[in-house]
C-alpha cells in the first residue's frame, strides 16, 4: 500500500487550476490550428486568429485566457493500492481550489447556494469525481469549465424507438440552440446510455479525451464524424458570427442501458477548454 498525503493533492490541484487558466494544452491548440485551415468564412477566420492571439498572450503573460475562470472540475483516478493520509480528501481538493484561485487572481465564480446566491469568495465548491482503478498511483485531472457553455448543455430521456436518428437530431438541435452562447468553436461531449445521471457523467467525461481523439469503437467513431459534419453544417461558426467551424470535435461515450430507455446527454465545452493533469 502506497501512502499519499492529501496535502499533496491540495497542492497539485492549486497548481493545475492556475496552469489550466493560463495555458491551453497542445491538443486544444492543435484543434484550433486545424480549424484555421477548415474555416471558410473570413469573419470566422478573423475570430479564430483572435482566439489564437488571446491564448498566446494568456500563456506568455500568465493571465487568464477568459474572464470566466470556471468551476473547478476535479477528476481523480485513485489506484486501489493507494492509502490517502492526512485528512479528508474532498476538503483537501477544495483547499487546493481555494489556494489556486486566490494565488492566481482568478475570478471567484462559485456561490454557496443556488437561491441565496452568496459568493464563497474562493471558487469552492469544486465538482469532484472519483474513480477507483487498479494500481498505486493517483491521477488528478482538472477542467476549469466555463458557465456559459455548461448552461447550454442538455439531457433527454428519449424513447428507445428514437434510435440513432432521434439521438442525432437531439444532439444537433442542442448545439443549434446553444448558438453563440457557448462561445464556439465547441467541443461537444455526448453521453448515450446508462441512466439519467450516468449519461450526463459520460458526456462530461468524454470532454477529458484529448480533443479529436476518436471513440475506440469504429462504429461510434463514424457516428462522431457524422455528428461533427452535421453540426458544422449549422453555420454557427466561431463565436456565432457565421462560418464552417462550429465544433472542433464531438466526443461520444456510451454504455448499456435498460430496455425502456435511451438517455442522451450533451455537455458543451467552449473553445477555452482548460484542462490539465498530473500523476502522484
Ligand atoms: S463559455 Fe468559455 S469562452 Fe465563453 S465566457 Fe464562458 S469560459 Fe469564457
Amino acid at each position: 500500500m502506497r501512502e499519499i498525503h492529501v496535502d499533496q493533492v491540495a497542492e497539485t490541484v492549486a497548481r493545475l487550476v492556475q496552469e489550466a487558466n493560463f495555458k491551453l494544452e497542445d491538443d486544444v491548440v492543435g484543434a484550433i490550428n486545424r480549424a484555421m485551415n477548415l474555416e471558410e468564412a473570413p469573419v470566422g477566420q478573423a475570430i479564430l486568429l483572435q482566439i489564437q492571439d488571446n491564448y498566446t498572450l494568456a500563456g506568455t503573460e500568465r493571465v487568464p485566457m477568459c474572464q470566466d475562470t470556471g468551476v473547478a472540475l476535479v477528476f481523480l483516478e485513485l489506484g486501489q493500492e493507494v492509502h490517502l493520509t492526512g485528512g479528508d480528501l474532498t476538503d483537501a481538493i477544495n483547499r487546493g481550489v481555494a489556494k489556486g484561485y486566490t494565488e492566481g487572481y482568478l475570478r471567484m465564480s462559485m456561490l454557496n447556494d443556488p437561491i441565496k446566491r452568496v459568493n464563497t469568495k474562493n471558487n469552492t465548491p469544486a465538482m469532484v469525481y472519483i474513480d477507483v482503478v487498479p494500481g498505486d498511483q493517483l491521477k488528478v485531472k482538472v477542467d476549469c469549465k466555463g458557465g456559459g457553455s455548461e448552461n447550454m448543455s442538455q439531457l433527454k430521456m428519449l424513447p428507445p424507438s428514437a434510435g440513432w436518428e432521434g439521438a442525432k437530431r437531439f444532439i444537433v438541435e442542442a448545439v443549434a440552440n446553444a448558438g453563440p452562447n457557448a462561445c464556439p468553436p465547441l467541443i461537444v461531449g455526448v453521453g448515450i446510455g446508462g441512466n439519467f445521471d450516468k449519461s450526463a457523467l459520460l458526456a462530461k467525461k468524454s470532454l477529458l479525451r484529448h480533443v479529436g481523439d476518436p471513440n475506440p469503437d469504429p462504429e461510434w467513431e463514424a457516428r462522431e464524424q457524422e455528428l461533427l459534419a452535421e453540426i458544422n453544417k449549422l453555420g454557427v461558426g466561431p463565436m456565432g458570427l457565421g462560418g464552417t467551424v462550429t465544433a472542433l470535435a464531438v466526443h461520444v461515450e456510451v454504455m448499456g442501458c435498460h430496455i425502456t430507455a435511451l438517455p442522451v446527454a450533451v455537455n458543451i465545452e467552449c473553445h477555452s477548454h482548460r484542462h490539465k493533469e498530473a500523476v502522484l
